[in-house]
């Protein structure tokens, strides 16, 4: 099991090194069985890394460029972020995605990550519209494949996260988010040979009062967390409710 916060571009230096602190007090205690990872603002990994090591937090970052280095303005490379030990990058969400970066990319970014050893965090899911059409699974399954062109199985882990559900306050019911997971399961199965041991998490407004029953479904790995992320209180609760699941 796995969990994991997103803060995307939220929290000044203060706030975030205060933030990382709180959450290594109260996961302190953690079974081996969860894992616990936060993704801060790229500009913060550094003050973080310092605030983590030695927890049993782990550091993720929230994107990387697949380049190993050159003029690329802005952009961070996967080598840069294994020099401030960071382990995790989400790759592919939604709201990158948005701006118009293709699947294409995305599996460049995960070939990248891949290679220097660091776990990406690969995003898929479906729009609203997507849904409604009641085609959310080809669709979801369509850019999974394309997103995972040349990738092999190393340190992956995929999140579902329904876009309609990034934010909004409101989460795919515990039903949806199963059916989607067991058939990223077995397309992931098809693909590689251990593709069915893959973590697979769910990530759209998962909450201190949502988790447990999201948890408990056989296909739920963990969780992707975005708001709720940035209050240590929630998160520790969510990652509670990951822990009591396995028992
Ligand atoms: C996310 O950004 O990955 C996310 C799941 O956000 P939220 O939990 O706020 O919906």
């Amino acid at each position: 099991m796995l969990v994991a916060g997103n803060w995307k571009m939220n929290l000044g230096h203060a706030d975030a090194v205060g933030l990382a602190a709180e959450i290594v007090r109260a996961t302190a205690d953690l079974s081996d069985e969860v894992g616990v990872a936060i993704c801060p603002p790229a500009v913060w990994l550094d003050a973080v890394a310092e605030r983590v090591r030695g927890s049993e937090v782990r550091l993720g970052a929230q994107n990387l460029h697949p380049a190993d280095g050159g003029a690329f303005t802005g952009e961070v490379s996967a080598g840069m972020l294994t020099d401030l030990d960071v382990e995790y990058v989400i790759v592919g969400h939604s709201e990158r995605r948005q701006m118009g970066e293709t699947s294409a990319f995305v599996a460049e970014k995960v070939r990248a990550a891949q290679a220097a050893g660091l776990a990406p965090i690969l995003c898929v899911g479906e729009t609203l519209d997507e849904r409604e059409s009641g085609d959310a699974e080809a669709i979801v399954l369509a850019q999974l494949a394309a997103s995972l062109d040349g990738v092999d199985s190393a340190d992956l882990v995929v999140a579902y996260e329904p876009v309609w559900a990034i934010g909004t306050g409101r989460t795919a019911t515990p039903e949806q988010a199963q059916a989607m997971h067991a058939a990223i399961r077995r397309a992931l199965g098809e693909r590689f040979e251990d593709g069915e041991d893959v973590e697979i998490l769910y990530g759209g407004s998962v909450k201190p009062d949502n988790a447990a029953e999201l948890f408990d479904q056989d296909d739920l790995d963990g969780a992707l967390v975005g708001g709720a992320s940035l209050d240590a209180e929630s998160f520790a609760a969510i990652v509670a409710a990951a822990e009591a699941s396995m028992c």
